[in-house]
């Protein structure tokens, strides 16, 4: 099934630690699923994403080599052109409230080539994503609007983490093994199932006038 799910990150793992059962979910019901990866620093951790991705089922993940992320012009365009290019109904990515400086650039680069790969100014084929879901990663969601149950891809979510060891490697004490888990068990609490991943909906602006769907012949 085409037009699923693209998830849009800053560095390789926040796939997997914010949104891996998600993925791994959606491509077991068929559905089409890809990973943009907006940094790749160091070089070494491009094999660690791909590694993960293979681990979840999703395609093979597209990673920019940049080493940081700028809010500008150019890689507005350039993730728009991905958005397009994929075509996706869900696009996934960080909170503007991230403690990371770096996601909360790549929440603003995403909200507005969203709406950029939806202008017929712009392309000839646009992408009108549906939905636009925030992950989290390390900075937790107060209250979510979406938990999806991700209890029978757990033991991939685990695996797909260990595949990160130059990240795992930074914390003796297991921390992101242990806090994977932990926030999966708490979102399962909340959505009464074992493990689940939590989202804010993001509603989308659709500022601009080139949007053929604002056209209605009633509202009821
Ligand atoms: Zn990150």
């Amino acid at each position: 099934m085409s037009g699923g799910i693209l998830a849009i990150v800053s560095h390789p793992d926040d796939e997997t630690f914010g949104c891996g059962g998600t993925l791994a979910v959606h491509v077991e019901k068929g559905y089409e699923v890809n990973v943009l990866c907006l940094t790749c620093n160091p070089a070494e951790r491009r094999a660690e994403i791909i590694d993960a991705c293979m681990v979840l089922g999703v395609n093979e993940p597209i990673v920019f080599n940049d080493l940081h992320v700028t809010v500008d012009p150019g890689l507005i365009r350039r993730v728009s052109d991905i958005i397009v290019e994929k075509n996706p109904r869900v696009v996934i990515t960080h909170l503007p409230f991230d403690y990371h400086r770096e996601h909360k650039l790549v929440y603003q680069v995403v909200k507005d080539a969203v709406e950029w790969a939806a202008h017929t100014t712009t392309y000839e084929s646009p992408c009108q994503v549906e939905r636009l879901l925030l992950m989290e990663v390390n900075t937790l969601i107060p209250s979510p609007h979406v938990q999806v149950d991700i209890s029978g891809v757990i033991e991939k979510k685990k695996e797909a983490t260990d595949r990160y060891t130059t990240q795992l490697a930074k914390f003796q004490w297991g921390y992101y093994q242990r806090f994977n888990i932990k926030k999966a068990e708490l979102r399962g609490v909340q959505a009464d199932c074992l493990y689940a991943e939590a989202f804010l909906e993001e509603p989308l602006t659709s500022n601009s006038p080139f949007y053929t769907r604002k056209a209605t012949k009633s509202l009821l």
